[in-house]
């Protein structure tokens, strides 16, 4: 596997591949790798294209008081993990070599950010995006993977990809979760083993949402207070917010008829936990 943390070798590694034909598929990812990344790895492998993944916790996306200097960070252990998954580049630059001076253009979020996250971490996506839309000029991918765990992520970066027209195929991968449910995160090591248990009530409370609506149940609010209830009575989690959104954009809902979103944020202490389901109508195959 080749490594580095410099633009410019970077690209030279991407450019000697596609010299060769390879197409590129891209990982953005911020580190303290787990199975959900990867997944996207596999996913990415998938495609028999040339597999770049970068780590990169970007402080653009954190706000003044969230926990840009106390994510977890272990980049020999990352390093060992994707290499062995089978990444060709691994790309880790600095903060210096991706700002090297104050920015003073970003891309804008309209509307998709004002939701959900987006209304709770004012400014989160416009750093995501702006730092999604640096790492495709670097790489220049063919496809980009994002996973479902962060939708509305993957949303945005979707739509941001259909407004500017850059030329890259982004790619969903389902959540992958822990066997007793747990979504996988990186922020899941600060939870204690108290909080690690009662956070299961996300996922439980997701399917028992799964399991009203399967079994007929369409209105919105009563999924979120179902939620909402469960998750005070059996926790001390705080609720950010649990809501019931259209899955495509995210727009308010009252009768679940379309594909819809159920998402949720959680705070365990001073972790913040997100989770979600989609719940659509399987196709008649
Ligand atoms: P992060 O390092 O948390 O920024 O995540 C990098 C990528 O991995 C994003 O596309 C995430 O959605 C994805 N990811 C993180 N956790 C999971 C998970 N449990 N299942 C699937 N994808 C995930």
């Amino acid at each position: 596997m080749k490594r580095t943390s410099y633009i410019s070798e970077l690209r030279e590694i991407v450019a000697m591949e596609r010299r060769q034909g390879k197409k590129i598929a891209f990982i953005p990812t911020m580190g303290y790798l787990h199975q959900g990344h990867l997944a996207l790895v596999e996913r990415a492998k998938q495609s028999g294209s040339f597999v770049v993944l970068s780590i990169f916790v970007n402080p653009l996306q954190f706000g003044p008081n969230e926990d840009y200097s106390s994510y977890p960070r272990d980049l020999e252990r990352d390093a060992h993990l994707v290499e062995i998954a089978g990444v060709d580049a691994l790309f880790h630059p600095t903060s210096a070599e991706m700002y090297p001076r104050p920015m003073v253009t970003y891309v804008e979020v309209g509307q998709l950010d004002s939701v959900l996250c987006g209304a709770k971490r004012p400014g989160h996506f416009r750093g995501v995006v702006t730092v999604v839309s640096k790492l495709f000029h670097i790489v220049q991918p063919d496809f980009a993977f994002f996973g479902q765990k962060d939708y509305q992520q993957y949303l945005i970066i979707q739509r941001m990809v259909k407004d500017l027209n850059l030329p890259v195929e982004i790619i969903p991968v389902p959540i992958v979760r822990e066997q007793d449910g747990l979504a996988l995160s990186s922020r899941n090591v600060f939870l204690t083993s108290e909080q690690r248990q009662e956070a299961l009530i996300l996922s439980q409370s997701l399917n028992e949402a799964e399991m009203l609506w399967r079994a007929g149940e369409r209105s919105a609010r009563v999924l979120e207070t179902r939620i909402r209830d469960r998750i005070t009575r059996e926790s001390q989690g705080i609720i950010d917010y649990v809501e019931v959104r259209d899955a495509e954009d995210l727009s308010e809902v009252t009768n679940m008829e379309n594909p819809v979103l159920v998402a949720l944020a959680v705070r365990f202490g001073s972790t913040r936990l997100i989770d979600n389901k989609v719940m659509e109508v399987e196709p008649l195959v």
